[in-house]
């Protein structure tokens, strides 16, 4: 058989697949190899703060699609407009306050070198999105989702500002760690549209 789909992959996944599929992914590497990297996926969003999939994801999806042509980097935190939702989610992120070990270089510096790497993604982001592929509802609602909580995690940043390094450097990792899962799923749309 032809490699799976995107869908069909995270059904294995998931342990509902056919055993069909099921058989495939047994035999071929390469589709171990993307299996392997929706399980890492999946327990890297399962790390983060929990946050309901929001109702109407598609919709939602297709609308943000359709406006992504003015979008300069609209979710940059450095100005953006918060839609109601994610104000009522703000309310429902949890920043650690426990942070483990204290950083061993300055936290400014680590701060700037987080936002360094936040804008770096953000245009691998950027690229990976342009080239992005037919998307089916699951993963359309896994990066709603997602841009929800990077839009949540952006409010954040606006809110704290320069005055609090360590939690702006904590939120700063929130959103690296987001925007990873966002490149991660739309390289996987990209990859798997045969
Ligand atoms: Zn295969």
């Amino acid at each position: 058989m032809q490699h799976p789909t995107t869908e069909q992959l995270l059904a294995v996944r998931d342990g509902v697949s056919t055993i069909e599929v099921r058989a495939h992914v047994d035999e071929c590497a390469t589709c171990r190899a993307e299996l392997a990297r929706f399980v890492r996926m999946r327990d890297a969003l399962r790390a983060l703060p929990d946050a309901e999939p929001p109702p109407g994801a598609l919709d939602a999806l297709l609308t943000a699609r359709a406006a992504a042509s003015r979008r300069a980097r609209s979710r940059r935190y450095a100005g953006v407009a918060v839609a109601a939702s994610v104000v009522m989610a703000v309310a429902l992120l949890v920043v650690p306050h426990n942070r483990p070990a204290p950083p061993l270089i300055p936290v400014d510096t680590e701060v700037s070198l987080l936002a360094e790497r936040s804008d770096e993604l953000d245009r691998v982001l950027a690229s990976v999105e342009s080239h992005s592929g037919i998307l089916d509802l699951r993963t359309a609602g896994t990066i709603v989702a997602l841009e929800d909580r990077l839009a949540t995690v952006d409010a954040h940043l606006r809110r704290v500002g320069t005055n609090e390094p360590r939690t702006t450097g904590e939120l700063l990792r929130q959103r690296i760690a987001l925007v990873n899962a966002l490149v991660d799923v739309h390289a996987a749309q990209t990859q798997y549209s045969f």
